[in-house]
């Protein structure tokens, strides 16, 4: 074929393979529907006449224990309309180390309520960062980054785990001796250019929780010795002063805006004096995903179509918001009442009724609700955030 012919032939082939494609995703659009509609269509478990529970009692579930270790997770299986967050309670017995592994499907970002953690985690660009944590700080590792997490010194530690994704499981998780376990002695023995038979007595399933020696106090160089990162996966979060303070309670946050590595993933923790209430607000731009610490509280839900539903959560509790939809939390417990609360978006954002109310003239608001103008000079002029 000369030269010209062949160019003119190909043209013509790719023109072709362009048409047969617009053929095949128009034919697409036709069963599916408008493409530009794909993300709004309702979710199923939300979309009923009457809303799903979105309480799930996490600390009550029996979760996977090894010694005096566990995990007790939730994700749709256990909470089947948290489709956007993930969370684990975690437990680690002196001398247990959650073993190196990988999240394929979620980043994950923790905060420490009892005891004291050391993590290493590993980045695509080779360095490595150790730190360690007492309660009240937090942790955040990128979607599919390396890590471990150890238990310090002779006290256990716990902490709250928050993955971006609701579908993370244990599934979604990848071990270290999983993965070695399963790889041929040949095969990693080119790898790492040892002898096969270094792995012979390796361990043939995941280890999950490893238990050893109290780790010593202060941490041993890498193998390939200290290479930091650009930006930090820790956080010092509640020795930190609250965010925003309220005679009824107080609110602290993390975002990307102070703790720029975590992209995905905002931190809240809020404390209610009794009767205290965060008030009616919703999230434009992500779900919410709440653990009570400390106390009892009253949880209330609006889903449109004269749907509400309130729960009541206690300590150890876990509940979950969608985005976008209507809810508050009242402190019903006779102390000051504390919630770990996480969000699936590494910027905040939050619309208050009190604020919307404010951003409307009085004459909007009568017609509205068929009521008097000056009823509503009496409203707030500016966002309540916490009630009392
Ligand atoms: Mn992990
Ligand atoms: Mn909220």
């Amino acid at each position: 074929m000369p030269e010209c012919d062949r160019r003119e032939f190909f043209a013509g082939a790719a023109l072709f393979a362009a048409a047969a494609t617009a053929a095949i995703l128009n034919q697409k659009e036709a069963e599916g529907g408008d493409p530009s509609f794909m993300n709004n269509v309702p979710d199923p478990v939300a979309s009923g006449e009457e809303l799903p529970t979105f309480k799930f009692e996490l600390e009550k579930s029996e979760g996977k224990v090894i010694g005096k270790s566990y995990g007790k997770e939730a994700t749709v299986k256990q909470l089947p309309i948290s489709k956007g967050i993930a969370g684990v309670s975690m437990r680690l017995e002196p001398g247990a180390m959650r073993e190196l592994h990988w999240h394929a499907t979620a980043a994950e970002w923790a905060m420490v309520l009892e005891g004291n953690v050391r993590t290493t985690v590993i980045s695509p660009d080779g360095t490595a960062e150790t730190n360690e944590f007492v309660p009240g700080d937090v942790w955040f590792f990128p979607r599919g980054h390396g890590h471990m997490l150890e238990c310090l010194g002779n006290e256990s530690c716990h902490f709250i785990l928050i993955f971006d994704n609701g579908y993370f499981s244990e599934f979604g998780t990848f071990s270290i001796s999983d993965w070695i376990g399963h790889a041929s002695p040949a095969l990693l023995a080119k790898n790492f250019g040892v002898p096969a038979s270094t792995f012979n007595t390796f361990p043939k399933e995941e280890v999950y929780f490893a238990r050893g020696e109290v780790p010593p106090t202060t941490p041993n160089a890498p193998l390939q010795g200290v290479k930091a990162p650009a930006l930090t996966h820790k956080y010092e979060f509640l020795s930190k002063p609250p965010h925003r303070t309220f005679p009824g309670g107080r609110e602290w946050r993390v975002d990307s805006s102070t703790f720029p590595i975590s992209t995905t993933v905002t931190g809240v923790v809020l404390e209610l004096e009794p009767e205290g209430l965060r008030e009616l607000h919703w999230h434009p731009t992500a779900d919410e995903w709440q653990y009570v610490i400390e106390g009892d509280i009253s949880v209330s839900m609006f889903g449109s179509h004269s749907r509400y539903r309130v729960e009541t959560l206690h300590k150890g509790d876990v509940g979950y918001i969608p985005q976008g939809y209507g809810h508050s939390i009242e402190n019903v417990g006779t102390k000051t009442c504390r919630i770990l609360i996480g969000f699936n978006t590494g910027v905040y954002q939050t619309i208050d009724l009190s604020q919307w109310i404010a951003g409307n003239p009085v004459d909007v608001l009568a017609t509205n609700f068929s009521k008097p103008a000056q009823l509503f000079e009496r409203f707030p002029k500016s966002d309540v955030f916490i009630a009392k």
